[in-house]
Parts: structure tokens; C-alpha cells; sequence
């Protein structure tokens, strides 16, 4: 398919709420990746200017087989981007028909907002703006290097090393060449917001991973000791994966389980890149893999981070303002979806801990989906409560959901985000007391379980 029409129908299906650009993009056929998502997203961020262009020229109205996403992205080759390439084609002369009042209204909407350059056309609302300001994180990558090489290497290239932040207000304060160590994450160095760091030779060669704060959280609290089997149930691309190696210091295994052929050779790229070697990974239905198999006998850590609406992603709050707000129908299923695969992962019968995550701002996603698991299971599970100072809690839909931690922009410098600490609170008679703490390989311990009695209503939390 030719870029313009690949375009066009990236910019449909996000707008029939098919999906994320990203995804949209990496699932057509177009070869280009990279210049394909370029456009769309260059398109997108100018789209209520093009739709005013367009409107004002009557492009539409001379033109009636002329598609208004195709006419949107060739407007944008044509008026701000970088003209036609490969030569447009048959829409070259199309367009150029138009050129001159499209030009005119192009310069006729400036005048009349009083802007002279393109950009300045952009209406960036103060959501953007804090979306905008999120720092750039990198997380070191501790199967290939340590924190202090990677510190050393960028101050070689002219960056100034500031220490360990103490609050984030040290984030938010850093500009040009300065970097810090995140005040939460041992691992985690943090840049201004602009910095791209997709080219370094560091990044490409996997010695540090391009991941925001609130996405490190999860494996970060699920904690796996090296030795542990672990379930990543929805794994791909798998950023979450290659951190939760790193922690299991690639000992142990983690068997990693995405829908997604194509997500999963993707992950299989990182993976490799990230030199991780101790994981399963399968094209496989997470509801369909047994919780019986004698395989996954010794999994005690279960990472659940299934798809969601991603109205919490930084992309998609910059790309599509007012995507925050997926329609009921959608929330529903996804919901419905986040729901099985939460009680599924509770079945396991040798689970200790489990984080879920999203990356969705919809409490339908995260609160409620927690608490009907929580509630189908009654007794059997707790919330933990965990990093005490995070700023940003669950929504206090029920008792304990403050145990629950929210990530915002705003509130916490990154992307939206929630996470859930889940932990049994007895241990399942189906299984020994030393099968169920011993690691694979070797001896750290997994976490302490506690007996405890439950008070307050069962299925909730009983820790409150
Ligand atoms: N944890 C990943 C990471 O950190 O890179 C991101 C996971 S993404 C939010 C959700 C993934 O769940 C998608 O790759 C999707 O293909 C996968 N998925 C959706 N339904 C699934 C299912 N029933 N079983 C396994 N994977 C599923």
C-alpha cells in the first residue's frame, strides 16, 4: 500500500477507536514503519487545522471521491510537510488544482490568529503541556551494564551528572545536558523531557531501555528473587519482561504469554537485545493456559499488564487529545477481558504475588476490576500496600483501593498508570508449604506469607 493511503487508514481506524497509531501502524503493511508513523502523527497534531483548511477551500465539496483522511494527510504533505514524496502520484496534480486556495487559506487562518509560523497554530492546551514536561527515563539494564558505566559514558558526551534526586521537583527543574537518578528507582536515570535518546549507541546495543517511571513499577513491586518462576500473562513488546529478568538476574524463568504473533517477534528482537535468556515466550491465550500444568507448578509471581484503553499514554493523550474517554462499549469488553484474566491468573495454585497493571486512567479498568477479583475470590487475596509515599492512590471506590497507586502526569511526572500488589493470604492446601516457598534455583527466599485472620467484609481487603 502507497504511504498516503497507508496513512489515511491509520487515521481512520483511530478514529473509529480501532486502535492506538502505533498499533495501528506496526499491524498494516507498510514496509516504512518509521515514515509511516512520522506522517500519521505529524497529520494528527495539525488535524483541526487541516480540517479547516480543508472546510474553508471546499476541497471536499469539488473533489467527491477524495477520502477526508486521504485529503487530510496530502493537505499536510502539501502545505507543512515535506511536499509530495516518491512525486504523489496521481494526486500530484489532484492537489495541485487546489494549491493556491489552499495556500490562501492557510495564510488567511495565521492572519486571522494572529500567528506566523505553522507551529503556532497548534492549539497546546495546559494537558499537553504537562504531557509534554514528562521526563525522558532510562532504565539501565542490568543484565548488560551497571548504572555507574552508563553514568560514566554519558558524561563523557558532555551530559552533567546531578546525583540521586531527592523529590520531583529535581525532575521537573532538570534542562539542557543535566541528568539525575530517579529518588525511587535504583536503576533509573532521568533526562529533560526533549531528550532523544532512540539513536544512542547504549540504547541500540541494549544497555539501557527506553521506559517511563510508572511502567518500571511493576516489575519493580512484583519483585521476583533470581531462582523464581514467573508468569508474565500478557508479555509483548516487553519492556516489563527484560526488567523482571534483570531483577531474577536472568536465573530462573519467566514464561512470557502474548496473543500477538507479531507483537511477540518484535519482543523476541528486544529480548535478545536486552541479552535476556530466561524466558519462555508462546503465542498463546493466557485464559487458555492451564493453571494445572505441572510446568507452571512453581510460579508464585504472576505480572498481568493486559490490554487496556491506554487512555493513560503519554502518545495517545499527545496524539489524540480528548482520547481520554473510550466509549461504554469499549470499556465494557476491555473491562470484562481485564476481569477474566485476573481471576484466571488467581487460580494458579502455587501464586504468591501478583501485580496488575494498565495503563488506563478508567477506574472500570483498574478499581473495579480489582475489586470484583478480589470479591470472586473471598478471603484468599489481599491488596498490599505498598510505597507509602507515591503520591497518587486508587480512587477510594472500596476499602483498601488506597493501597492501590494511580500515576499521572501531574500528580507524578510520568504516564498515566495504576498498579495492584495482590498477594495470597494463605497458603493453598493443594500445595506443600516447601514446594510453594522454594525458588528453581537458588536459595532466596520468595516473600513471607502470613496467616492472617480476615476482618471486614471477605473478598475485599483484609488488611482492613
Ligand atoms: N507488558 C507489556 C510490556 O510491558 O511491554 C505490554 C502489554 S500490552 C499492555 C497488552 C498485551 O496483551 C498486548 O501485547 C496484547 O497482544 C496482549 N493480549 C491481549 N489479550 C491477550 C490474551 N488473551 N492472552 C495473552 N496476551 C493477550
Amino acid at each position: 500500500m502507497a504511504l498516503y493511503a497507508a496513512a489515511a487508514s491509520v487515521l481512520a481506524g483511530v478514529e473509529n477507536r480501532q486502535g492506538s497509531i502505533k498499533g495501528l501502524v506496526y499491524s498494516s503493511s507498510f514496509q516504512n514503519v518509521k515514515q509511516l508513523y512520522a506522517l500519521v502523527c505529524e497529520t494528527q497534531r495539525y488535524s483541526a487545522v487541516l480540517d479547516a483548511v480543508i472546510a474553508s477551500a471546499g476541497l471536499l465539496r469539488s473533489e467527491k471521491k477524495l477520502r477526508p483522511h486521504l485529503a487530510k494527510v496530502l493537505v499536510y504533505e502539501l502545505l507543512l510537510g515535506k511536499g509530495f514524496r516518491g512525486g504523489g502520484g496521481r494526486w500530484k496534480p489532484l492537489l495541485g488544482r487546489h494549491q493556491a486556495r489552499l495556500k490562501a487559506e492557510l495564510a488567511r487562518l495565521k492572519v486571522h490568529r494572529g500567528v506566523s509560523r505553522n507551529e503556532d497554530l497548534l492549539d497546546v492546551g495546559t494537558k499537553s503541556e504537562s504531557v509534554s514536561q514528562v521526563p525522558r527515563f532510562v532504565r539501565v539494564n542490568t543484565l548488560k551494564t551497571c548504572s555507574d558505566d552508563v553514568v560514566d559514558y554519558f558524561k563523557r558526551q558532555g551530559f552533567s551528572y546531578q546525583g540521586r534526586a531527592s523529590s520531583l521537583d529535581d525532575l521537573r527543574a532538570l534542562k539542557g545536558k543535566h541528568f539525575l537518578l530517579d529518588p525511587l528507582l535504583p536503576e533509573l536515570l532521568v533526562f529533560p523531557a526533549q531528550t532523544d535518546l532512540h539513536e544512542h549507541p547504549l540504547y541500540r546495543a541494549g544497555h539501557f531501555i527506553l521506559q517511563d517511571k510508572a511502567s518500571c513499577l511493576p516489575a519493580m513491586l512484583l519483585a521476583p528473587p533470581p531462582g523464581s518462576h514467573v508468569i508474565d500473562a500478557c508479555a509483548a513488546p516487553g519492556n516489563k519482561t527484560s526488567h523482571l529478568a534483570a531483577l531474577m538476574k536472568n536465573q530462573g524463568k519467566i514464561f512470557a504469554f502474548d496473543l500477538d504473533a507479531k507483537r511477540l517477534a518484535f519482543m523476541a528482537t528486544l529480548l535478545a537485545r536486552a541479552g535476556v535468556s530466561c524466558c519462555e515466550l508462546a503465542e498463546k491465550d493466557f485464559l487458555a493456559v492451564s493453571p494445572s500444568d505441572p510446568r507452571y507448578r512453581q510460579v508464585h509471581y504472576i505480572l498481568l499488564d493486559p490490554s487496556c484503553s491506554g487512555s493513560g499514554m503519554l502518545t495517545r493523550q499527545l496524539e489524540e487529545p480528548g482520547a481520554g474517554t473510550p466509549s461504554k462499549e469499549r470499556l465494557c469488553a476491555l473491562a470484562g477481558f481485564q476481569q477474566r484474566a485476573l481471576c484466571h491468573a488467581l487460580s494458579f495454585p502455587s501464586l504468591q504475588r501478583l501485580v496488575y497493571s494498565t495503563c488506563s486512567l478508567c477506574q472500570e479498568e483498574n478499581e473495579e476490576v480489582v475489586r470484583d477479583a478480589l470479591q470472586q475470590n473471598p478471603g484468599a487475596f489481599r491488596l498490599v500496600p505498598v510505597l507509602p509515599s507515591w503520591p497518587h492512590r486508587g480512587l477510594g471506590t472500596f476499602p483498601g483501593a488506597e493501597h492501590c497507586l494511580r500515576a499521572s502526569p501531574e500528580t507524578t511526572l510520568t504516564g498515566g498508570f495504576f498498579i495492584a500488589v495482590i498477594e495470597r493470604v494463605e497458603v493453598p492446601s493443594s500445595v506443600s508449604q516447601a514446594e510453594a516457598l522454594a525458588p528453581d534455583l537458588t536459595p532466596s527466599p520468595a516473600p513471607k506469607r502470613k496467616k492472617r485472620r480476615h476482618l471486614g467484609r471477605p473478598g475485599l481487603c483484609s488488611c482492613c
